[in-house]
C-alpha cells in the first residue's frame, strides 16, 4: 500500500466524467488498497479516484463514519438509487482542504455498486455517511460540493483556498 497525493480542486481530472471500470484487476486492487491509505492518513471520511488523478468509477468511502470504528469501503461503478429528503450541512472536501461550507444534501440515499470480488452491493445510509456518498458520486461526475452555492459564495470560497495555496508557495 502507499500514499498517493491528493490533487486540488483546480486539476482538470476533477473535472472529468470518469469511466466505467471495467475489469476488477490487481491493478484496481492496489488503487483500492491505496485510497484506503490515503483517506484514513488524510484523514478524510472518502475518497474518489480521480482526487488522485485516476478518472474511473471508484470511490471509497468510511461507512463507520458515525460511529467510532472506521469502515473504509470501496464501491466500483456505484449509482445512487434512491433520495430522500433534504437538509443543510456542513461539508468539507480533501481536494480543497481547510474550507468548508453548507450543502444541501439528500438526508437518506440508497446505492447500489459492485465490490471489489465483482459481486453486486447496495447499502442504505443517513445522515452525515448519506452526505458523504453524494459527495463522492459527485466527484465521479467531476462535480465540487461548492458547484451547487451561488457564484457569490464560491468566489469567496475559491479565493480563500487560492490564498492558502499561495500561503503554502511561500
Ligand atoms: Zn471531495
Amino acid at each position: 500500500m502507499a500514499l498517493r497525493p491528493i490533487k486540488n480542486c483546480f486539476d482538470p481530472v476533477l473535472r472529468k466524467q470518469c469511466e466505467i471500470v471495467k475489469n476488477i484487476d490487481g491493478e484496481l486492487i492496489t488503487l483500492s488498497d491505496d485510497m484506503i491509505e490515503t483517506t484514513l492518513a488524510a484523514p478524510g471520511v472518502g475518497l474518489a479516484a480521480n482526487q488522485i488523478g485516476i478518472p474511473k468509477r471508484i470511490f471509497v468511502v468510511n461507512m463507520g463514519v458515525d460511529t467510532d470504528k472506521d469502515n473504509l469501503v470501496t464501491l466500483i461503478n456505484p449509482e445512487i438509487t434512491a433520495m430522500e429528503g433534504s437538509e443543510l450541512g456542513e461539508e468539507g472536501c480533501l481536494s480543497i482542504p481547510d474550507v468548508v461550507a453548507e450543502v444541501k444534501r439528500a438526508t437518506q440515499v440508497e446505492i447500489k455498486a459492485v465490490d471489489l470480488n465483482g459481486k453486486d452491493v447496495r447499502y442504505e445510509a443517513s445522515g452525515f455517511l448519506a452526505r458523504a456518498l453524494q459527495h463522492e458520486m459527485d466527484h465521479l461526475n467531476g462535480i465540487l460540493f461548492w458547484d451547487s452555492l451561488g457564484k457569490i459564495k464560491r468566489d469567496i470560497l475559491k479565493r480563500k483556498f487560492k490564498k492558502k495555496l499561495k500561503e503554502q508557495d511561500e
